[in-house]
């Protein structure tokens, strides 16, 4: 299954559950110097479905 996380910022990241929540946790280190857990990732990600999965 595919995931979205959009941050308050307004970077998207996509992939895979673990792919998303590394994705995420690296972006706020650089970007927010914030660190951001599974869970808080968990609370705002959604699934991708149709096109974005599609090839
Ligand atoms: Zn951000």
């Amino acid at each position: 299954m595919l995931m979205e996380v959009t941050c308050r910022c307004g970077w998207t990241t996509r992939g895979s559950r673990s792919e998303v929540i590394s994705n995420i946790q690296e972006h706020g280190r650089s970007a927010h110097q914030q660190e951001i857990t599974p869970a808080q990732v968990r609370a705002i990600w959604r699934v991708v479905e149709g096109n974005g999965a599609k090839k």
